[in-house]
């Protein structure tokens, strides 16, 4: 089957076609066939169009909305111009799978759209008011454009992290507030978390329970999770996605004081310090220069910039901290795996995370480390090492096409 896979922004547009059946995701075998971004969507947008295996395509061009960016994926997708395999009308597009951030505790699975998902979603948009009204646009050009014989399915950030128990998901706030607001822990990256443990378990022949790891996913957002058995246990964001880790420009924990002592001090509001604290903070916030990692990195070999070091010692110490309280509560953790552009590609900052760690039986292999890089999956810990450390290149769009085919499969045209 080609599953369209769609990843909606407030004003961005991701997609991939993948093709992939249960046949091909048993042999991982599932083929990449094009992938594109389309940006600031609403006014001049830029276009990014790539079949695979061929050069990257790029323009410029006015795009009102969702609905007229999808069309002129459309387009492209089933034009001579791009050439993708298997791809000339609309008939050789089966099924659509969309990223959407939050499920709260209606979507514990993926789930094929219907009038009632949808109504789910919406439910949802008061804890992620940016992402999920923008993920809807996505849902809803879709339907008006490809129509009802063409099924969708909902994949959900937070449904990985539905099995956690009371102990990891409630806030010690009074416990009417959650019966109220469902005020709680929900956790993110969820797509992530799962493919990069489910690709562990066929890298090692581990079973589900068996497999006992802590991954972090360390990207421009991230976040780590203890998985136990199969099963995320804990993770590190929150409500939403601002709690936990350091990352690109979000600080992650913080005293809640913090925001009251602002308003007063800087004559706040509340929404520019919700501003502050997701655009604001975090490697950008401590470096005052970038939120991106790489140049962070440039800037500390370069010129020795004494907050660029400062910024990646506060990362690498946070996830330190992280690892290690998941290590108590887990017990016997097997292995730590690192995914995300940070993650896959950095064995400077990998290096510093695990540094001290090898009284936890975490002994890396600074070799295999260094090697690491660029989209290659690998040990880098040592032959003698307890714990085993991994990098995984995540892809949340192949879980996200593989969920897809298997919620279809049998599912009633619902619309
Ligand atoms: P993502 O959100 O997963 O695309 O990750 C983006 C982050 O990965 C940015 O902070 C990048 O600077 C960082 N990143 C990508 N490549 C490298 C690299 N080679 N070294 C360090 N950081 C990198």
């Amino acid at each position: 089957m080609n599953i369209l896979v769609l990843n909606c922004g407030s004003s961005s547009l991701k997609f991939q076609i993948i093709e992939t059946d249960l046949e091909l995701f048993e042999k991982n075998e599932d083929k990449q066939k094009a992938k594109g971004l389309i940006e600031r969507i609403g006014s001049q947008s830029l276009v990014t169009y790539q079949a695979t295996g061929k050069p990257a395509v790029k323009q410029a061009t006015p795009l009102r909305d969702h609905r007229q960016a999808l069309d002129h994926v459309i387009r492209w997708m089933i034009s001579s111009e791009a050439q993708i395999p298997g791809i000339h009308s609309l008939a050789d597009i089966h099924a659509v799978g969309h990223r959407v951030v939050h499920g709260a505790e209606h979507f514990t699975k993926s789930a094929v759209i219907d009038e009632q998902v949808i109504g789910g979603i919406e439910d949802c948009i008061g804890l992620a008011p940016l992402h999920n009204p923008a993920n809807l646009k996505g849902i809803y050009a879709a339907r008006e454009l490809l129509g009802g014989g063409i099924p969708q399915v909902a994949v959900f950030d937070t449904s990985f992290h539905s099995t956690m128990p009371e102990t990891s998901y409630l806030y010690a706030l009074p416990y009417q507030l959650y019966r109220r607001h469902k005020i709680r822990r929900y956790g993110f990256h969820g797509t992530s978390h799962r493919y990069v443990a489910f690709r562990y378990r066929q890298l090692t022949g581990k079973t589900k329970e068996e497999t006992n790891v802590i991954t972090l996913h360390l990207g421009n957002g991230c976040s780590a999770c203890a998985i136990k058995q199969g099963e995320s246990f804990d993770t590190s964001m929150g409500m939403t996605p601002l709690e936990g880790l350091v990352m690109g420009t979000r600080g992650g924990d913080l005293d809640p004081s913090v925001i009251e002592f602002l308003a007063h001090k800087e004559g706040m509001s509340l929404s520019e310090i919700d501003a502050l604290l997701n655009k604001q903070s975090g490697l950008l916030g401590l470096s005052g220069l970038t939120n991106d990692m790489r140049d962070l990195l440039d800037e500390e070999r370069e010129h020795q910039d004494r907050r660029a070091t400062l910024a990646i010692d506060i990362f690498a110490q946070r996830v330190k901290k992280y690892i290690g309280a998941y290590f108590a509560e887990l017990g016997n953790v097997e292995s730590i795996i690192f995914a995300g552009g940070i993650g896959e590609n950095s064995p400077t900052v990998r290096r510093r995370i695990l540094a001290g760690l090898e009284w936890l039986g975490v002994e890396t292999d600074d070799n295999l480390n260094a090697k690491i890089t660029g989209g290659k999956e690998g040990v880098i810990s040592k032959e003698s090492s307890r714990v085993k450390t991994f990098v995984i290149p995540t892809n949340e769009e192949l879980l996200i096409a593989r969920d897809t085919v298997r919620c279809v499969k049998d599912a009633p045209r619902r619309w």
